[in-house]
């Protein structure tokens, strides 16, 4: 993971980073990378590329985003898969994650959020306080979104911290008035991006906006189409990697990048070749979403003799479905379209969100899963709460569910591998 080399420390100390701490992250995260992916076997020849990009995500991908401000173009950041990186795109500028997978600086974290926050939420802010994030450091606008209470009010306090932050208010409710909410709020974010990248943006930069990020989908759809044969062509540890870059990397590079795995698996598939042996029990993971360097269950998972054929997560399916229709000839028509793909989302902080149990249904089942794992983060109260009816549900259908609740911190992992271990083993 993150690279050791020192010839980015001069950039890091005028992002404002605290270089001690920042090697010492750099450390822990590289150990864990190896041990996690790189210690796998049997791994596509693309994860090459991954494991590159991972390796310089601290590095090169910063150094990059500096010289496209220095050439003019904004960078933003997010925390939400319902901010539209079209709209970022038809201004020329880039959208990139904000990590929100890890630990950090926990005590100065817990001086302004209460304890019981989920641990995204405290990772968003221990990144900051710690000065451990070229990321934050770099982007010309933060961009929050009302989503779940925590973050809404995280965000207030946010904003006392960081002298950028924009936040976009989002429907709880998917009726007329909620589209016509998300609308208005995607049309005063275009103001925003336009007023602050000085770029107008008009019909046919919108609709380049449109065509780049549908490739990146598609590339994405490719992938997770592959991972719905047996035996499995990639791990899931693999394919939730690439799907974690997906928020960090060069949008073309990135699906040209995906396009290059594909056309390998699309060759394993046809020889037979999988990652895994026929009969490894299947695992559909469903719930929060994991953002770099959350890898534990799907590590555990996988060591304990599993294979992750698909997330129904942000991070994974729930936030790379559908594409946005380019149809239309006014900027307000591709508005409209752009809404119509983002207001499918379902996340758990729409009430109702009876949806969400029909993709896990259809997911299990086009992925030909032995099982679901619900994966909800502590103090998680919209995820948690789902976990209940989205469980029964599917076992009353006979599909065998696991609910796990877990954080960041590794304490538990033995004791998830024992229960997950008992899982896996009633399914096979
Ligand atoms: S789970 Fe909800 S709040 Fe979190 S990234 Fe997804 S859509 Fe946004
Ligand atoms: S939806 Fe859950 S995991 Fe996401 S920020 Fe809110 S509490 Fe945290």
């Amino acid at each position: 993971m993150p690279t050791e080399s020192t010839d980015y420390r001069q950039m890091w100390s005028d992002l404002g980073l605290d270089l001690e701490a920042h090697d010492a992250l750099l450390e822990v995260l590289g150990q864990g990378y190896q041990a996690v992916f790189l210690s796998q076997q049997n791994r596509p020849k693309g994860m090459e590329y991954f494991d590159f990009v991972m390796s310089e995500v601290h590095g090169l991908r910063v150094k990059e985003l500096l010289d496209e401000k220095a050439a003019g173009r904004k960078v933003f950041g997010s925390f939400c898969v319902f901010v539209p990186e079209e709209i970022v795109k038809a201004a020329d500028g880039t959208l990139v994650g904000l990590c929100t997978g890890a630990d950090f600086a926990m005590d100065a974290v817990e001086e302004y959020l209460p304890r019981n926050t989920c641990a995204l939420i405290k990772s968003a802010f221990g990144f900051k306080l710690g000065k451990v994030c070229p990321y934050i450091e770099s982007v010309d606008l933060i961009i929050g979104e009302n989503t779940c209470d925590g973050k809404k009010k995280a965000y207030e306090t946010l904003d006392t911290i960081v002298p950028n932050l924009y936040v976009m208010d989002l429907p709880q409710v998917k009726n007329a008035r909620g589209r016509e909410l998300l609308k208005v709020e995607y049309m005063r974010f275009l103001r925003k991006v336009e007023e602050l990248s000085g770029v107008t943006i008009d019909v046919a930069r919108m609709k380049q906006g449109i065509a780049r990020v549908n490739a990146k989908r598609a590339a994405l759809h490719r992938l997770a189409a592959l991972r719905a044969v047996a035996p499995a062509p990639i791990s899931g540890l693999d394919a939730l990697l690439i799907n974690q870059v997906s928020f960090y990397d060069d949008t073309e590079r990135f699906t040209q990048s995906v396009n290059a795995i594909c056309d390998e698996l699309d060759a394993r598939v046809a020889a037979g070749e999988g990652v895994s042996p026929k009969g490894t029990p299947r695992i559909l993971m469903s719930g929060c979403p994991m953002a770099v360097p959350n890898w534990k269950l799907p590590w555990v998972i996988e060591s304990a003799g599993g294979v992750i054929v698909g997330e129904e997560s942000c991070v994974g399916e729930r936030g790379m479905r559908g594409l946005v229709s380019d149809e239309g000839e006014t900027l307000e028509e591709l508005i409209s379209n752009i809404v119509d793909r983002y207001f499918d989302i379902d996340c758990a902080i729409f009430t109702p969100n009876t949806d969400r149990l029909g993709h896990v249904r259809e997911m299990h089942e086009s992925y030909a899963a032995d099982g679901v794992i619900h994966y909800s983060l502590n103090f998680c109260q919209p995820y948690q709460m789902e976990s209940y009816p989205v469980a029964q549900a599917l076992q009353n259908e006979g599909v065998p569910v696991l609910r796990i609740e877990t954080d960041y911190s590794p304490e538990d992992a033995e004791q998830l591998k024992t229960r997950v271990e008992a899982f896996l083993e009633m399914i096979q």
